[in-house]
């Protein structure tokens, strides 16, 4: 039973909603490119394991949550890519979506393609402390102590997994999508005992999903790009230009003619991607490009957002999930 599925990573729609905003020579430009497909590519490796987790766990007995970012305290999480959890045990697969010749040691995991070496921290040990952190997290919550395992699972077919005969981990824990079936046969013969009831797994389940806590990230800061850099206007989906103007009661592209139903509402996602959660009404016209205050005034009633502080001084609320209801999304 799936309870938490995966979806695009935020920092992926950011990335996005950035490079739509800034200009074709802006030096930032490649960097933003390069990570926008690293993360693209890592999201499709763990999609492609979900494929198989999915299709071998048609039994109702485990409960699969994908993508969890659960607190160890106030101000610090970890990351579990797909957790299965069963009355018995609980597995962590951690996906990796790395090409060429892959050398694990306990240190780190070197990394040669086309004749270059990377370093990458070693996936075995992320998985292992997310074990421990998970089995902190539940002990906390007086959830009965679980065995539990992990593996890290090599997504990308063309890869090549080098044996370490000084570091037994590699055998045992990295693997490749085909192989999690038979794994989790193995870890199932090992723990036999139930050692959580349906009730347990259900408040579990409910307690994963209450502190799951999705990542906001600040990408502006990440690649030092002010708000003044940013360019204003809304998008034409059509020509992909920021023309989009309102002419009566519709938002219209004059330079193509396409009439953008969603221009504002997408503006404002990408608003509150890249600068702030809450807008007045003289940055709502800064942003959006729009001349009268009245027009601005006029919108933002007519959105139902939440707001504070009155009349000159308004704020208003602007939710990702909200805009993105109203996007039929
Ligand atoms: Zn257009």
């Amino acid at each position: 039973m799936i309870k938490k599925l995966r979806t695009i990573p935020i920092i992926i729609v950011m990335l996005e909603a950035l490079l739509r905003r800034l200009p074709q020579n802006h030096p930032k430009r490649g960097e933003m490119e390069e990570e926008l497909s690293r993360r693209w590519a890592g999201f499709r490796g763990e999609q492609s394991l979900d494929y198989y987790v999915e299709s071998l766990l048609g039994r109702e007995r485990y409960i699969v949550f994908h993508d969890l970012r659960l607190p160890i305290s106030n101000d610090k999480f970890f990351q579990i890519d797909t957790l299965i959890l069963g009355p018995n045990y609980f597995i962590i697969l951690e996906g990796k979506n790395i090409l060429g010749e892959l050398f694990f040691d306990p240190n780190q995991l070197k990394r040669t393609l086309d004749g270059k070496v990377d370093i990458f921290p070693n996936p075995i040990l992320q998985a292992e402390n997310q074990q421990f952190f998970l089995t902190s997290l539940l002990e906390k919550h007086s959830i009965p102590r679980l065995p539990n395992t992990s593996f890290v699972v090599i997504a990308n077919q063309n890869s090549i997994i080098k044996p370490n005969p000084d570091y037994p981990a590699v055998a045992q824990k990295v693997i490749r999508p085909a192989a999690i079936r038979s794994k989790l046969e193995l870890v199932s013969n090992k723990y036999r005992n139930p050692i959580l009831d349906k009730k347990d797994i259900q408040k579990t389940t409910r307690l994963l999903l209450k502190l799951h806590t999705p990542a906001w990230p600040n990408v502006m800061q990440r690649f030092q790009v002010s708000e003044d850099e940013l360019l204003r206007g809304m998008h034409c989906q059509k020509c992909n230009r920021l023309s989009v103007e309102r002419k009566g009661h519709s938002w219209i592209c004059p330079v193509c003619g396409s009439e953008e139903k969603h221009a504002l509402i997408n503006t404002l996602i990408d608003y509150v991607l890249l600068v702030d959660s809450k807008i007045s009404n003289g940055r709502l016209r800064e942003f959006v490009r729009i001349p009268s205050v009245h027009m601005a005034s006029k919108i933002l009633k007519s959105l139902n957002l939440p707001y504070t502080g009155d009349r000159r001084h308004r704020k208003y609320e602007l939710q990702f999930d909200y805009l993105q209801k109203l996007l039929g999304i």
